[in-house]
């Protein structure tokens, strides 16, 4: 049997260094568990960086990627694909949307929403109007395009130029944004909660004044859902907590409860400036993973989940508040539903270490951030559990 140390000695020889990894070699999951290849158990409150929203292997996803597998595989968008079509149903009954575009990743989602408001804005507004508002600390993803959409300087770091028609304004501040519209703007892009940043979450009435300002300037606005979307803060998408509808929002990481996906959500009438040719992808909505979706939707939707997320959400937030109480260097929680961060003020990297090597999966965002993502199916004695380890891992600090 090939151990720990050899696979990562492999892995060292071959695989491209892009990732800082923890000595932890993946071998099987189960609901909220991960078990590495020496049969060590990890409580994962990581979840894949919000992925696995239903946990590992959820036994009615894996049936349908089953059923699935042995059926179609791939098929091309030059035909219609039953499971891609489910899962469109399915997104726009239970949101603001009226047509989807499929693609892969969180990244491919923002590009499609950034093509389209280009697009959409050349065709109701004329030439030279396609910048796009963002925000500092943000995350779009990793693509040319999506860095620059980025208010991060250190994802841009090396890879200049960047694409332009971008700018950055504050989270949270609209005397900013009103100070940076011009009639160059087209859209805004936002997450409703920073992820990557922080679990910033925008401040009460933030995102309805977004909308106005947008309404105001004839501004498309789009809602970067891919974190916190499909569950993550206790309703399907985060925008319905504050009943703000964008016209774009764009999904990935839990649509399919694991298997990799992306898609992009908008209004019709935004939607119809998409017309054959102008945007596509080979595997975008493939039958596998839009059956996949189809099953982690229904499970989202009628099994519970949602209801889990917000009193799972609740305790652990008290839990985490209570560290604050208790440790000087734990200073405040943040988030919404079970995307929680505890603030601390010292550095949390070592925090993260310390948690694996106890056998809990967490990590830190913006240096000082724990962030806590675990599955969405998460109970309180599996919490109960992972605060144990944390109360360990902060008495030795
Ligand atoms: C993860 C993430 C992305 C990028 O998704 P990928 O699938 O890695 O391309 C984009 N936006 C947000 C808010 C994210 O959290």
């Amino acid at each position: 049997m090939t151990t720990a140390q050899q696979w990562i000695e492999r892995g060292d020889r071959c695989i491209a260094t892009t990732y800082g990894r923890y000595p932890l070699v993946a071998a099987r999951g189960e609901g909220c568990y991960l078990w590495d290849v020496d049969g060590r158990r990890y409580l994962d409150f990581l979840a894949g960086v919000a992925v696995n929203n239903l946990g590992h292997c959820h036994p009615k996803v894996v049936a349908a990627l089953q059923r699935q597998a042995q059926t179609l595989l791939h098929c091309s968008n030059y035909y219609h694909i039953p499971s891609q079509i489910e899962l469109a149903e399915l997104l726009c009954a239970n949101s603001f949307g009226e047509r989807v575009f499929f693609c892969n990743s969180g990244a491919e989602a923002n590009e499609a929403a950034m093509k389209l408001v280009r697009r959409h804005s050349l065709e109701h507004h004329g030439e030279n109007r396609f910048e796009v508002i963002t925000a500092l600390a943000s995350f779009h993803g990793r693509t040319i395009g999506t860095i620059s959409a980025t208010g991060q300087d250190a994802v841009r770091k090396g890879y200049n130029p960047v694409v332009p028609g971008f700018r950055y304004v504050p989270f949270g501040d609209i005397d900013a944004m009103r100070a940076a519209v011009s009639d160059k703007t087209c859209a805004v892009l936002l997450e409703p909660i920073q992820g990557e940043g922080g679990v910033n979450v925008a401040p009460p009435g933030y995102l309805r004044a977004v909308r106005e300002f947008c309404d105001e300037h004839q501004l498309l606005l789009v809602f970067d859902e891919v974190q916190v979307g499909c569950g993550r803060t206790g309703k399907l998408f985060a925008y319905q907590h504050d009943d703000v509808a964008p016209d774009i929002m764009t999904l990935a990481k839990g649509l399919a409860g694991g298997p990799p996906i992306g898609a992009m959500v908008a209004t019709d009438a935004v939607a119809a400036t998409f017309v054959p040719g102008t945007h596509g992808s080979t595997f975008g909505g493939n039958p596998l993973v839009t059956a996949a979706a189809v099953a982690a939707l229904r499970v989202l939707l009628e099994d519970g989940v949602l209801e889990n997320c917000l009193t799972m959400g609740d305790y652990l937030r008290q839990r985490l508040e209570d560290f604050c109480r208790r440790y000087p260097f734990a200073v405040e929680v943040r988030g919404r539903g079970l995307i929680l961060a505890l603030q601390l003020n010292i550095p949390g990297g070592e925090i993260v270490k310390q948690a694996l090597e106890q056998g809990l999966l967490i990590n830190c965002t913006a240096d000082t951030v724990l962030r806590f993502v675990p599955p969405l199916i998460v109970s309180r004695g599996e919490i109960d559990d992972a605060m144990t380890i944390l109360d360990d891992v902060f008495g030795e600090v």
